[in-house]
């Protein structure tokens, strides 16, 4: 195992602290020339921010392929990897659907959309999401170049296995040519803790982008909305999670919770499960012990698929839209919309904001209104750093109970 650097998530939360403060004092207050400030906002948090997510987007192909690829290459036990998919696939897809149902619940309790009315303008153009086909079609690349330059994970995922398991296959006749795959993959973990070592500089830049561009004035719309968004999305991570962790493990919740900080916090401030891979996978694997050939499968393909807190804002975004526009859904309408959310949360890119664009879809599907996607919106930058932070802790805790019930968590890295 590599050692991380030093105090790291304390000097990351102070990153963040600075950012906040030194955003909301340029955001509020004029002391200083609109000049300097223009500069600070450009060349110091837009250009710092956008440099340090390349940074970490970098990393997540060659990460994952190499990560994959030594993994497979090295297995000798091929039903496990059976079993890991269909488990992995399994929860990721039944944690996504408690996640609806719960928002859609609370949703219809609290009804925030009841006696709503904006006058925020629709959106020019309408987000454009992509259909259950080509996001089916995109798991299988036609040119595995392509894939890998529009990190197109599932295919760049079920590439990696296809390669594993030819090189697993002819090892023997390529003088154990796997190895130089482990080693590999072992130069990039060691990339991956020289980047995160500037954290603490890219998060104050990207907190300090965020505030000094929008204040902290997140309430400015639409609150009960944003209230019982982030009421359900404290509930899923907090109450749902810890139940799996413990209907399915022994593991001590604590723990969990405690290591899975630092994620929490690259997530938030990079709004991107998929930028925040490296940092995932590197957690699950040191600190709570999973696996590395369980962690390089789960934690990328969860990137992609798994959006519990992005369904949980679409199931939130559509009772809200529906109240507000007068249309009661009836109890199979809420089923298809479970259905449809878990669906669509499969196919929205790991990106910022994407969730709001597959929201499209389930709109569409039941008849609202879609300009009532400008008041969506409206709120959703830091909505979709605390879903996305919702996203990864849901990958991880699916990450440790795999590995668990494979006898491929190590109890003493965890509970170290
Ligand atoms: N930003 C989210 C993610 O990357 C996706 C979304 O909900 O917009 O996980």
């Amino acid at each position: 195992m590599i050692d991380a650097p030093k105090n790291l998530t304390r000097n990351i939360l102070l990153g963040m602290f600075i950012g906040f403060v030194v955003g909301a004092i340029l955001f509020y207050t004029n002391f200083l020339p609109s000049g300097i400030k223009q500069f600070i906002e450009t060349y110091i948090f837009n250009l710092g921010s956008s440099i340090f997510v390349n940074l970490l987007k970098l990393l997540i192909v060659p990460l994952v392929f190499f990560s994959l690829v030594s993994g497979i290459s090295s297995l000798t036990n091929m039903t496990s990897l059976g079993n890991i998919t269909f488990k992995t696939v399994a929860l990721y897809l039944s944690t996504t659907a408690i996640a609806v149902s719960l928002s859609l619940i609370v949703g219809s309790i609290f009804k925030p959309g009841s006696g709503y009315s904006s006058n925020i303008a629709p959106p020019e153009k309408l987000p454009q999401g992509q259909g259950i086909y080509e996001t089916v079609l995109d798991i299988f690349p036609s040119n595995i170049i392509e894939a890998m330059a529009n990190n197109q994970m599932l295919a760049v995922v079920f590439f990696s296995i296809l390669f594993g398991l030819a090189l697993n296959k002819t090892n023997h006749l390529t003088n154990n040519f796997s190895e130089s795959f482990e080693k590999l993959n072992t130069v990039f973990m060691q990339l991956v803790i020289m980047i995160i070592a500037f954290a603490p500089i890219g998060v104050f830049c990207l907190i300090g982008k965020f505030v000094i561009a929008d204040g902290l004035d997140i309430f400015q719309e639409a609150f009960k909305y944003v209230a019982l968004l982030i009421a359900v999305l404290f509930i899923h991570a907090v109450v749902t999670y810890s139940l799996i962790l413990k209907i399915f493990t022994n593991l001590s919740l604590t723990t969990f919770y405690k290591k899975m900080r630092e994620v929490a916090i690259f997530a938030f401030s990079t709004s991107s499960s998929a930028a925040t891979i490296p940092v995932t996978l590197k957690t699950v694997q040191d600190n709570l012990g999973v696996n590395k050939n369980v962690a390089s499968f789960v934690i990328p393909v969860g990137a992609t698929i798994n959006m519990d807190g992005t369904a949980i804002m679409q199931g939130m975004a559509t009772v809200f839209i529906a109240q507000m526009s007068g249309i009661d859904l009836s109890l199979i309408q809420y089923i298809q919309v479970v259905i449809l959310a878990v669906v669509t949360s499969i196919g929205t890119a790991a990106v910022p904001s994407a969730g709001t664009i597959t929201l499209v879809i389930i709109l569409q599907q039941f008849g609202l209104p879609l300009e009532a996607i400008g008041i969506i919106l409206a709120v959703d930058r830091i909505l979709d750093m605390l879903r996305t932070s919702v996203n990864v802790t849901g990958d991880a805790a699916v990450a440790c109970i795999v590995a668990n019930s494979e006898g491929l968590l190590d109890k003493n890295i965890y509970n170290k």
